[in-house]
């Protein structure tokens, strides 16, 4: 094997340190290995680090403190350094994946060289200690400065291995802004069919993350390459689905990935948030291809297209085993999106109560991404209604008016005092009091709101 300490240094967070620093001193081998080496060169910040190593799993677990067997399985044991959990796993060759989950069997393996031939891609199968340097056996560096993804070895046999890697090698691209080698990518399309052995836990990763990256647009690439009927053929219908509309300028499809891509992450969202909102424009235009009609005019129409959008998403997340929060908030998104509330205060009100304080945020984000891909047509007008309404709605909040019963001046047990039983009638009458402090917030006192009860006659008796 060759190594080549490429005199790069890599500065390793002190734990991580510790960790190889303790195997070696014990007489193993031990690095830096994947994804946090690969990060580390592009000068990002790793999201955590894994470390591979010559000892075995009981070794491990007996040179450090507290550990967690977290896939012992697979030769893998959880350091743990306070609260931050470091991966330590066993060199080691995999088997098939004939599920498309695990692979069949592991085998320890003897050297680093194996560990690093069982990767993915180049830039993901590097290894790194400060005593011996970078470990870079199949060119890994040079793909980074090139910016390719190339699958380690030949592409075809990877990908028959573990069909996630044809997802994973389109991720990468669009996290990192890189190519994917022909052969790569011919081998990608050539196997597709085996990504429906992979499970759907698998691939929802990969998709969300496609999802949030900077290159959202590389689903369409994926398209053309016949890899996304295997996961959502939906966006299949969606890229073949013109949209002869005024208002469009793309298939339903490439005016998906437009909104997508135009909107970038703003301050004052979290990644959760961020997630949802280019998860509902990845799916909010779905139904467009189930309920399409076409005008005398030529023109087309997709009259009640949010609701159909909304079933898919759902279906669709479903199958994709998305957790119930998120299937919640983006199909919501999903179904409001091509909402239209007037910009003034009792109609956001409104349109708040309806969707949810929170739903409504981000269904402005949404919303105005949907505008970035569209048409110029009327471009202008579009965004500065969607200010308008973003202005109202900050004012709304500002203001603290009342959206929802719970906060309504008046409860359950003022109106049991005033004679109402619990039961459906205080529910009606609870929603009567909001629809009135939604129209106009300053009634929203005991007081008037007792009077409102007396003068529409609604306590029984
Ligand atoms: P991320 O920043 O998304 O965590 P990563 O490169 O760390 O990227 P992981 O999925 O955490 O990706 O995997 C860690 C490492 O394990 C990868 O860098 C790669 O070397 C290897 N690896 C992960 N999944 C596979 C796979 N399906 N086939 C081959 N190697 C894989
Ligand atoms: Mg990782």
């Amino acid at each position: 094997m060759t190594l080549r300490d490429q005199g790069m240094a890599i500065a390793l967070p002190g734990d991580v340190s510790r960790i190889i620093n303790t195997l070696t001193d014990a007489g193993y081998e031990a690095y830096a290995v994947g994804g946090c080496v690969r990060d580390s060169l592009l000068g990002r910040a790793p999201a955590d680090w894994d470390i591979t190593t010559s000892a075995l799993p009981r070794d491990v677990k007996r040179l450090f403190r507290r550990t967690v067997d977290t896939g012992i399985q697979h030769g893998t044991v959880t350091v743990m350094f306070k609260m931050k959990g470091y991966e330590v796993t066993t060199y080691r060759i995999d088997g098939h994946y004939s599920d498309g989950r695990h692979p069949d069997s592991v085998t320890f393996a003897a050297s680093l060289e194996e560990d690093l031939k069982r990767r993915d891609f180049t830039i993901n199968a590097m290894a790194y200690n400060s005593a011996v340097g970078l470990v870079d056996i199949f060119g890994g560096k040079d793909d980074l400065e090139a910016g390719i993804v190339r699958a380690v070895g030949v592409a075809e046999e990877r990908f028959n291995e573990d069909a996630l890697r044809i997802m994973r090698a389109f991720r990468f691209a669009a996290q990192l802004g890189f190519a994917i080698d022909d052969e790569t990518r011919k081998a990608a399309s050539k196997l597709a069919e085996n990504l429906q052995m992979v499970s759907a836990e698998r691939i929802r990763i990969e998709l969300t993350k496609l999802a949030v990256s900077p290159h959202p647009e590389l689903i369409g690439e994926m398209y053309r390459a016949g890899i996304t009927k295997y996961f959502l053929p939906e966006m299949d219908e969606a890229m073949e689905c013109a949209q002869n509309n005024i208002h469009h300028c793309f298939t339903v499809g490439e005016h998906i990935l437009e909104a997508m891509k135009s909107f970038e992450k703003p301050a004052g969202l979290t990644d959760r948030e961020f997630e949802y909102i280019r998860l509902a424009l990845l799916l909010h235009d779905l139904g467009k291809s189930r309920c399409k009609t076409t005008g005398d005019d030529g023109v087309d129409h997709f009259h009640g297209h949010a609701k159909i959008s909304e079933a898919m998403s759902r279906e669709i997340m479903k199958r994709l085993k998305f957790d119930n929060e998120t299937i919640k908030t983006v199909s919501a998104l999903v179904l409001y999106h091509d909402a239209r509330p007037e910009p003034a205060p009792a109609y956001v009100r409104r349109a708040m109560n309806k969707m949810g304080t929170d739903i409504f945020r981000l269904f402005l984000c949404v919303q105005k991404a949907d505008i970035m891909g569209q048409s110029d047509y009327k471009r202008e007008e579009k965004l500065s209604y969607l200010e308008e309404l973003g202005r109202v709605y900050e004012q709304v909040v500002e203001t603290g008016d009342p959206i929802t019963v719970a906060e309504l001046a008046i409860n359950g047990s003022d109106l049991m005092e005033m004679g109402v039983r619990p039961g459906p009638l205080m529910g009606e009458i609870l929603k009567k009091l909001l629809d009135l402090v939604l129209e106009d917030p300053s009634c929203n006192t005991k007081q008037a709101l007792k009077e409102k009860v007396r003068e529409l006659n609604l306590t029984e008796e």
